[in-house]
């Protein structure tokens, strides 16, 4: 499975349509300060599942709608769409009937997110577990956050720990032992 395109509208500082496109062998972004790279980042992970505002530097997750300029309006819904090439056929089960998946979400508000996988319905549960398997997903640790890097070398050892346990994919098992606990 690859990464072939991100469409972002109305999407933190991409108000208008705007269409990536991921050739193979891209390594890079760059631009001026405050452009919308780490926006784009944001994006895909967003479209992956993400469900934790502070993970998108805001306080709500309404706050990934584009939210106005001094030239322009706010907008009322923010939507990416991530289209992979899955021309190999390794996406799982239930997802692996064609060459290409498109995953779209779309937030309004005051109407949350909602989820489509080749046009068809389906929830924040299903785009996570789609890419459960694979080394991606919105936790990835292949996506590095801006400052993380600088965070990991101020950290005191037991944020570390949290941070490192976090990109071996292991935190997720603390919790499932607590609910095992509580049951
Ligand atoms: P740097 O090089 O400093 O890391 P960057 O290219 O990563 O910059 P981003 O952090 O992606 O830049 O983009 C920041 C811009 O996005 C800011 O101008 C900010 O105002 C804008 N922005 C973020 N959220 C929204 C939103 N909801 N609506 C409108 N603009 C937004
Ligand atoms: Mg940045």
């Amino acid at each position: 499975m690859r990464f072939a395109r991100l469409r972002l509208n109305g999407f933190k500082s991409f108000v208008d349509p705007t269409d990536l496109v991921i050739h193979p062998g891209l390594t890079g972004v760059v631009g001026p300060n405050g452009c919308g790279k780490s926006n784009l980042l944001e994006a895909l992970r967003w479209v992956m599942g993400e469900n934790r505002p502070t993970a998108m530097r805001g306080g709500g997750m309404e706050d990934v709608i584009f939210a106005g300029a001094a030239t322009r309006p706010a907008r009322n819904f923010a939507e990416v769409a991530l289209v992979i090439d899955n021309a190999e056929r390794l996406a799982p089960a239930g997802f692996n009937e064609a060459d290409q998946i498109e995953i779209v979400r779309r937030i309004t508000r005051d109407a949350g997110s909602a989820y489509k996988v080749n046009t068809r319905d389906v929830r924040a549960r299903d785009v996570q577990m789609l890419f459960a398997d694979a080394s991606t997903g919105s936790h990835s640790p292949a996506l590095v956050r801006q400052g993380q890097i600088s965070e990991l070398i101020n950290a005191r050892p037991k944020s570390r720990r949290v941070i490192l346990e976090e990109a071996a994919g292991i935190s997720g098992l603390y919790q499932r032992r607590h609910e095992a606990e509580l049951r």
